[in-house]
């Protein structure tokens, strides 16, 4: 039987397809469309979504297809009026290997993520589309519909990954509580530019415009703002942008995608109802201020995945209930902070966007039983440091498994840790224990080896959370 089904192969059914596919979880990934979507929508890939990446063995392949922000040049027609930059270059350090946003298109994140996937034997069943279904206590029946043919299937669990408009969420019957705002518009489109560098991200003002060279390819990504006529084909376009900007020297051409986008602003009370699961934009919708969308999109599906395997092979499956617990105020948090960002109307980026600092602390998992915890507490996220024997924490966490670090201890099975920098950087006693869950947030702190099986989660056997 499969086990679990994925409605929608966007950034979020396909980080979990990856997650699961890599745990050996027999799953099935669908989506509706019969090709994959063009459009480099969420291209802001957070510094905490590089780490996932990271971890799913994708970094490399991500980081060879992008680019950083580059600088922004405003202009008044040809003329630079002001030079800056969206977020501060910050240096890549012990603990952060990367510090900062990358810029690569939507549509090529999902592509390496499909490429991801089948490297373990998976696919994307296309023109597949979810019409209905129907749980009881064993097992999730659903309907799924290809080429007008219906076809049943039975799942044990059922993740609608299918996006703000997507029927898992009205299935359910659980509301999208919040806000369409109509007074503001944006036209976004992918273009490209003769004349213009690609060193900068080119900005005029009345109204806004924006060019920004879209990393690893050669188009750039359009914005205008609150535009005042329809403009739907790449002659309007270019006339459009040559009459506001006076830039009659650039040509623009090879429209691949555009949409009109307004602010959406919603999120759902419940991702979690019986074995169906909400994550990514069917659970909440940003604005594209801040670029949190996607990102937070991508860690729903990366908080979910170990624990659906585990559950399946033997945990308890209260272990679920703990990715709403989880994921829920996160996603009101980062909602709030979209909803800011554009109130400000701001370009300027700062730390709380990159997604480093998101915990777990006040969720059922974290368990830190010291009596005087220090600036790393259970739930948050297990930092990169050196081991001391030459490797990085990062290479140890990295995989499906749950790691123990052994702070200047001996434990079974457990990592040593013997470099300072390490002991600095988690701001640990020697003999102090850590258990780094397989998603990189830490499970437990602790200088007893018997509260590491407590968890109900975690045993020596590391097939518990593979
Ligand atoms: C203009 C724009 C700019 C953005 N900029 C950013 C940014 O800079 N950074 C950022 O993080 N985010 C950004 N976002 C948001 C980001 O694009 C979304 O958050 C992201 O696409 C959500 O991914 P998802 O996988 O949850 O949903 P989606 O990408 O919407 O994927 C859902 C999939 O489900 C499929 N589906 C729907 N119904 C069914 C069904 N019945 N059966 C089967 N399949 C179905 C759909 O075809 C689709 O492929 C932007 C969005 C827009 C529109």
């Amino acid at each position: 039987m499969t086990n679990v089904l994925v409605v929608g192969a966007g950034p979020t059914g396909l980080t979990l397809a990856v997650d699961l596919a890599r745990r050996g979880v027999s799953c099935r990934v669908i989506d509706k469309e019969v090709t994959f979507p063009a459009g480099s929508r969420g291209r802001g890939m957070q510094p905490r979504t590089q780490e996932v990446f990271d971890d799913l063995g994708l970094i490399e392949a991500v980081h060879a297809h992008g680019s950083v922000y580059p600088p922004i040049r405003a202009y008044q027609g040809g003329e630079v009026v002001w030079e800056g930059t969206m977020s501060e270059y910050v240096e890549p350090s012990a603990d952060v290997p990367y510090p900062n946003p990358w810029m690569i298109p939507q549509w090529r994140t999902a592509q390496l993520l499909r490429d991801r996937l089948a490297e373990f034997g998976g696919a994307v069943e296309t023109g597949t589309e979810l019409v209905g279904f129907e749980q009881d206590e064993d097992g999730v029946a659903a309907t799924l519909r290809r080429d007008g043919v219906n076809e049943r299937v039975r799942v044990a669990y059922l993740v609608g990954a299918d996006g703000g408009k997507g029927p898992t969420r009205r299935m359910l019957g659980v509301p999208f509580d919040g806000e369409t705002r109509d007074d503001i518009r944006m036209l976004i489109a992918d273009v490209r530019v003769e004349g213009l560098d690609r060193d900068h991200w080119h900005l005029w003002r009345e109204p806004m415009i924006g060019l920004c060279p879209l990393g690893g390819t050669d188009s750039f990504q359009l914005t205008i703002a609150d535009p005042d006529r329809e403009l739907s084909t790449i002659e309007q376009l270019a006339a459009y942008f040559a009459e506001r900007t006076g830039r009659t020297d650039l040509g623009l051409s090879g429209l691949t995608w555009l949409t009109v986008w307004r602010p959406n602003v919603r999120m759902t009370s419940r991702f979690q109802v019986g074995r169906v699961f909400l994550a990514g934009d069917a659970a909440h919708v940003h604005p594209p201020s801040g670029g949190q969308g996607m990102n937070t999109g991508v860690q729903d599906a990366y908080n979910l995945g170990w624990k659906l395997a585990a559950v399946l092979r033997g945990a308890p499956e209260v272990l679920l209930d703990s990715y709403e617990q989880e994921r829920l105020p996160v996603a009101a948090h980062v909602l709030g902070l979209s909803e800011r960002l554009l109130a400000r109307r701001t370009m300027h980026r700062g730390h709380e966007e990159r997604q480093l600092g998101i915990t777990y602390q006040d969720g059922p998992l974290a368990v830190d039983d010291r009596p005087s915890p220090g600036s790393v507490v259970a739930g948050d996220r297990a930092p990169d440091g050196p081991c001391g024997d030459g490797r990085r924490l990062f290479d140890v966490f990295r995989g499906p498994h749950a790691t123990v670090l052994a702070f200047g201890a001996e434990c079974e099975g457990a990592v040593r840790v013997t470099d300072p920098e390490a002991f600095r950087i988690y701001d640990v006693e020697p003999g102090t224990l850590v258990l780094v869950r397989p998603d990189g947030y830490i499970g437990v702190i602790t200088r007893d080896a018997g509260r590491l099986g407590s968890t109900g989660w975690y045993s020596r056997d590391a097939a518990m959370v593979s």
